[in-house]
């Protein structure tokens, strides 16, 4: 017998009205659906619909990690903050990690994720070669003081998250585990019903060079892609594009100092001298940790991607306000010509065919037109350093790139040995020698996940759940309750769909029947068993199918095995 419940004895708040403070459908429609509440922000509480969903998503991550021989566990939330300055990230992860004391006064955070942990648990006792290699999966609380929690579950303080944690002897066995947790984790997405691509990605806090991203599209991600027919696809933070240039066709001409006074942006400078914004160079500049000034340049029309910038030069950061002050530099007029003593220019990749540059002259309200490399001045290093946009060329094929949004949902890092080695976590090789795991993680977002469904599967009456994550199947909706012709004849189909092992809610509330059906479509059950006077005098009830909106009339003694079928049509077209 699976669930068979009545609408009377659950607890769904619904909202009539939108909620202010919701910007998007997911956040929008969870609290209306009565799904979940508020706390503080970005923590929130499950309610008993939403608590369904979340499980039912859990279930679908948890059959997936089986079946790739994931063992699942359950590590603590709160952490010791020693294992933290082992790793190295009490100071790396910054003000994003929450952290307290307890009343002898020592420190602890609360898990953003769980390396330290895992390591820590698996050294001084996962030891031969031979017990290689070994995976490890929660499902578990995390927390991070994100700097913009928003959306509701998108972008949470406290969250739900699967992560997986790899051992392993060989690179060829990191990646054996590593591809067949990407297989897994589309398969999630599949089952999920999500339409997902999996993506280049940069790793960011956690460590590591291989990785891949898998975004939910949405046009209210947060997450930008690129990506091309030939199937290669990247989130623009990390992809490695080529920039288009224009061909110049300008002969080496003399460099010429222009008075540019209050021409402050590359707009400005463009309109005055009918110019493109891309036919100029815009000089942005930062400070290494040992305070060397670097001077960023990319084309005018272009945005300097700072993780690109890390990579190019470690731990830099842009200039404050203060900061030009202090170098002595123009802010509004700065250039790779005569920059100070000491500084570091990096040209962007894209540049280096360029002959002539329109630069700031690094003299308030001064530029120099016509400056060429190698002449009028020298890049130090030449990098890639802008965020790809559509229309930069496919790294794979050239082909103009494509753009989409999207929601990072789940991500598998390929770790290496960043946290084996800082925490002496080692095994015996077959000679006897100590080296340290090569280490792989993989998390997805669960109650992201939740939030991506329905930013893809909603309409303005409300959620239109994927079966196999909706919070039941079905719904039967007498219009009228308690009388004797009516009711009888949706009690019996509620309880013949619940023996037939079907998730069946009975809408046993005396309302209107405009009041039910609105309620059903913003819940968002995926089928809904319309009972009235009339189609039961006619022996007949109605299915409608929340998706689709098609509706459909059946016997009444023959609805609990078509609605079955429907229902088997549904699972298996995501199973
Ligand atoms: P983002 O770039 O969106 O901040 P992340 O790359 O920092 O995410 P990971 O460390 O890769 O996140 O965590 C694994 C998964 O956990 C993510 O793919 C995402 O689905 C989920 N996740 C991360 N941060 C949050 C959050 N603040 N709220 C809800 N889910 C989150
Ligand atoms: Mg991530």
């Amino acid at each position: 017998m699976a669930v068979a419940l009545k609408m009377t004895d659950l607890y769904v708040p619904t909202l009539k009205e939108d909620p202010a403070e919701a910007e998007i459908a997911s956040h929008r429609l969870l609290l209306r659906a009565g799904m979940i509440r508020k706390a503080a922000v970005g923590i929130y509480t499950f309610l008993p619909l939403g608590w369904r969903s979340l499980h039912k998503i859990e279930q679908i991550v948890r059959e997936e990690m089986d079946g790739i021989g994931s063992q699942e566990m359950l590590m603590p939330a709160v952490q010791p903050a020693e294992l933290w300055h082992e790793s190295g990230r009490w100071s790396d992860y910054g003000p994003e990690l929450m952290r307290l004391q307890d009343r002898h006064g020592r420190e602890f955070c609360l898990g953003p994720t769980h390396e330290e942990i895992i390591t820590a648990t698996v050294r001084h006792e996962l030891r031969s070669y031979r017990e290689l290699p070994v995976s490890l999966y929660q499902i578990q609380v995390k927390f991070r003081d994100e700097v913009r929690p928003r959306f509701g579950l998108l972008r949470g303080r406290e969250f739900i998250m699967k992560d997986a944690y790899s051992f392993h002897a060989t690179q060829e066995s990191l990646q054996e585990h590593y591809d067949a947790m990407a297989g897994a984790y589309g398969r999630i997405c599949e089952r999920l019903g999500l339409r997902y691509r999996p993506v280049e990605a940069d790793s960011g806090q956690i460590g590591g060079k291989v990785t891949t991203e898998f975004m939910a599209l949405a046009d209210n991600g947060e997450a930008e892609l690129v990506y091309c027919d030939c199937g290669w696809a990247a989130n623009v933070e990390a992809a490695r594009t080529a920039v288009p240039r224009n061909p110049t066709t300008i002969e080496p001409v003399s460099m010429e100092k222009v008075h540019t006074p209050g021409l402050r942006t590359i707009a400005d400078l463009a309109s005055a001298f009918d110019v493109t914004e891309h036919d100029t160079v815009k000089t942005m500049a930062g400070k290494t940790p040992e305070g060397r000034l670097v001077f960023f340049c990319v084309p005018g029309d272009r945005e300097l991607n700072a993780m690109k910038a890390d990579a190019a030069v470690p731990g830099v950061v842009l200039l404050e306000e203060d900061d030009f002050e202090s170098f002595d530099i123009p802010k509004g007029s700065l250039g790779p010509v005569n920059p100070p003593a000491g500084a570091l220019v990096i040209g962007d990749e894209s540049l280096r065919l360029t002959v002539a540059w329109t630069v700031g002259a690094n003299i308030d309200d001064y530029h120099f037109f016509g400056a060429m490399p190698g002449r009028d001045f020298e890049i130090g290093l030449w990098s890639d350093l802008v965020i790809a946009e559509p229309g930069d060329g496919c790294p794979i094929c050239n082909a103009a790139l494509k753009g989409a949004r999207g929601i990072e949902v789940s991500q598998v890092f390929q770790l290496g040995t960043k946290y084996s080695e800082s925490m002496g976590a080692t095994y015996a090789d077959e000679d006897g020698n100590e080296r340290p795991f090569i280490m792989g993680c993989y998390g997805v977002g669960v109650s992201r996940s939740l939030a991506a469904v329905i930013e893809q599967h909603n309409d303005e009456n409300g959620i239109a759940w994927p079966v196999a994550v909706a919070p039941l199947e079905v719904a039967v909706v007498p219009l009228t309750v308690g009388d004797d012709v009516v009711w009888p004849v949706a009690e019996t189909i509620w309880r013949a769909l619940a023996a037939a092992g079907i998730e069946t809610v009975i809408d046993d509330r005396d309302e209107r029947a405009g009041v039910k059906f609105a309620d059903a479509d913003l819940i968002g059950w995926p089928f809904q068993v319309v009972v009235g006077k009339r189609g039961v005098a006619d022996g007949v009830i109605e299915v409608k199918v929340r998706a689709t909106g098609e509706r459909e009339t059946i016997p009444v003694n023959e609805a609990a095995t078509r609605i079955s079928v429907l229902l088997e049509q549904a699972r298996s077209a995501l199973a």
